[in-house]
């Protein structure tokens, strides 16, 4: 038998998710936030184990809603925002449109599903090239359209004017995909949902403490949520994660005392990288910073060497890697070393 021959074409040529484990002293390569939530786990112990979860996540997705002063029929939960990813192409199929470099997941999944993809690079700024973005809409009829912002991996958010004159173009869905919203300065598109039918927002609980988790938010018209609904896998959101999230979102103020404390630290980590020679970083709208260095393998490598590990992305931005804001040890650990490193 010919695996080879039998898997579609799409998927042959895809290579899985390098999510490889690389044993390290201070973790700094996954946007992830240094501050858990260990206390919220006595709720798993109220857990019927014999028991499918709560097939809608009611309770979890009410308690979202009213956070953000949205209906719940405005909301669709994920296992992450990968999964609600992954429902939006299975459930419009593609052209799939989105800016590159950005989360790789769009086109990932795209490919995975055969779908069409369209990607755009970034103008100079990081900012979306709009020029090309509106003639890619005109000619291709993209059925959706990925917008991350703030943008993994340069960190910015993309102008909002350009954003709305996407949304305004494009005859297919526009996601804002707000992963890192919580640590910008701007206030996101929610407030703009009323306005436009097609803008789809996605949300996740996983750079602000609970990865592990597997938590993801879609916030759209309820025609829109209610498609995508029907290819949702009927208990994606397991009882776990329900019981572990509604503890810990009882005390919003935690999280909003750790995101304040990332984005101090963001401040402090950008300052002191700009006076490293050798290293320019690039201002953040979230919890990591892209930074450019003259040799990013061997800045990466001596940094992993000292047990610091950060992201190599100099394949999606020329001579870059990516650093996550850690705790304030970690993020001076990190300085420190590649004070040493960078020359
Ligand atoms: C990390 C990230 C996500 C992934 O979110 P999950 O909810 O953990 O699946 C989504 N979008 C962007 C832009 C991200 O960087």
């Amino acid at each position: 038998m010919n695996i080879k021959r039998l898997v579609k074409k799409d998927v042959s040529v895809l290579r899985a998710y390098n999510a490889k484990e690389i044993p390290c002293r201070v973790k700094l390569d996954a946007n992830e936030s240094p501050y858990g939530f260990r206390t919220a786990l006595k709720a798993a112990g109220k857990i019927n184990t014999n028991r499918y979860p709560d097939p809608e996540a009611k309770a979890l997705k009410g308690l979202i809603a009213k956070g953000l002063g949205i209906k719940q029929d405005n909301i669709l939960q994920g296992n992450g925002s990968d999964e609600l990813i992954y429902y939006l192409v299975a459930a419009f199929g593609g052209p799939v449109l989105y800016p590159v470099p950005t989360f790789s997941m769009y086109g990932i999944i795209s490919q995975a599903l055969g779908e069409k993809r369209i990607a755009i690079f970034l103008d100079k700024e990081f900012d979306l090239d709009t020029d090309r973005i509106l003639s890619a809409i005109k000619k291709d009829r993209p059925k959706l359209i990925f917008l991350s912002s703030p943008n993994n991996p340069t960190g910015n958010c993309f102008s909002s004017d350009r954003i709305l004159k996407i949304i305004e173009a494009s005859k297919g869905i526009v996601i804002v995909d707000e992963a890192y919203q919580p640590f910008a300065s701007e206030k996101g598109f929610l407030p703009l949902m009323k306005d436009y039918k097609n803008l789809v927002i996605m949300r996740t609980l996983s750079k602000i403490g609970l990865a592990a988790l597997r938590l993801g938010f879609l916030i759209a018209e309820a025609e829109i949520i209610e498609e995508v609904n029907k290819v949702r896998l009927p208990f994606n959101v397991n009882s776990l994660s329900q019981a572990v999230a509604l503890e810990a979102l009882k005390n919003r103020k935690q999280f909003n005392s750790c995101v304040k404390v990332i984005v101090s630290e963001r401040r402090r980590l950008f300052n002191e990288m700009e006076k490293i020679s050798g290293v320019k970083p690039f201002p953040s709208e979230a919890n990591f910073i892209l930074f450019k260095v003259k040799d990013p393998d061997k800045v990466y490598n001596a940094l992993l060497k000292k047990g610091i590990l950060i992201r190599n992305i100099k394949d999606a931005v020329n001579g870059c890697l990516r650093v996550t804001v850690g705790t304030p040890e970690e993020n001076t650990a990190f300085l420190k070393a590649l004070k040493t490193v960078s020359g």
